[in-house]
């Protein structure tokens, strides 16, 4: 049991990535608090099925008060929420920027500052922040998308730092997934995806699950020495 008895935060939990993340971390012994603005449903009783969205300020403040007067700590954030809303710059709505912005940066600002309080109370804690590999290398079409998974990665290194003054052993990394078969991807035409592929050095989409390892190792006490990173999750897309 990897996760034994730890408070384990997921937001966008109800799909994909977080979905697998949340089956995963309960299976290792965690309590799940699994977040998504949609219903979602689990067999785990060790999962907590909360409705959150992520750009409601008030609504974060209350879930993690609840969270900590129910269960005593929160030892795991796993900020995965995310959404996409793609075009061209000269094609892309004002709306459309502001929608991806709030979700994909905002979101992850008021969740941890919602729950970096309780971790530098209790002097410890791990929080994982998704970005992508378009946050690294861009994407056609994705200009509001790639300034939000680049924007978390400059959060990640800055929180790194942060949270650790005073001896704190807060761990903040990221982790930046190519292209991994979820509903996010179902969107994206059959021709992008071929030619993503090609250029994947594993000459495949990744599974969700393969993700969730991922963060699986940066919550549990295994990764206890590591911090401020990007770890590529892309089957060797950006190399
Ligand atoms: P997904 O299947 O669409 O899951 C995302 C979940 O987040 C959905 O349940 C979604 O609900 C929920 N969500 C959306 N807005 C939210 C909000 N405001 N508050 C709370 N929850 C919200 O996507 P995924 O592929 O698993 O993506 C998970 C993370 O990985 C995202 O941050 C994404 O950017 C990142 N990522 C994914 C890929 C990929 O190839 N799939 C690659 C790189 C990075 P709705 O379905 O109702 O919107």
């Amino acid at each position: 049991m990897r996760l034994k008895d730890k408070v384990c935060i997921i937001t966008g939990a109800g799909s994909g990535i977080g979905k697998a993340a949340a089956e995963l971390f309960a299976q290792e012994g965690a309590i799940v608090i699994a977040c998504d603005v949609s219903e979602a449903t689990y067999d785990n009783p060790n999962i907590h099925y909360y409705k959150l969205d992520v750009t409601d300020r008030a609504r974060v403040t209350e879930v993690v008060k609840e969270v900590v007067e129910k269960f005593g700590r929160i030892d795991v954030l796993v900020n995965n929420a995310g959404i996409t809303r793609d075009a061209l710059i000269q094609n892309m709505t004002e709306e459309d920027w502001d929608k991806v912005i709030n979700v994909n940066l905002k979101g992850v600002f008021n969740m941890t500052q919602a729950v970096v309080p309780y971790m530098l109370e209790a002097g410890k804690g791990s929080i994982i922040n998704t970005s992508s590999v378009v946050g690294v290398y861009g994407n056609i079409g994705q200009t509001n998308y790639a300034a939000t998974k680049a924007g978390v990665i400059g959060m990640t290194k800055t929180w790194a730092k942060e949270f650790a003054r005073k001896g704190a052993q807060i761990r903040v990394n990221a982790v930046a997934p190519g292209f991994i078969k979820t509903p996010m991807t179902e969107k994206v035409p059959e021709k992008v995806i071929n030619a993503v592929i090609e250029k994947t050095a594993l000459k495949r989409m990744g599974e969700p699950i393969e993700v969730a390892y991922v963060y699986l190792f940066l919550a549990s006490d295994e990764s206890s020495f590591i911090t401020g990173q990007v770890i590529g999750v892309d089957g060797g897309l950006v190399l």
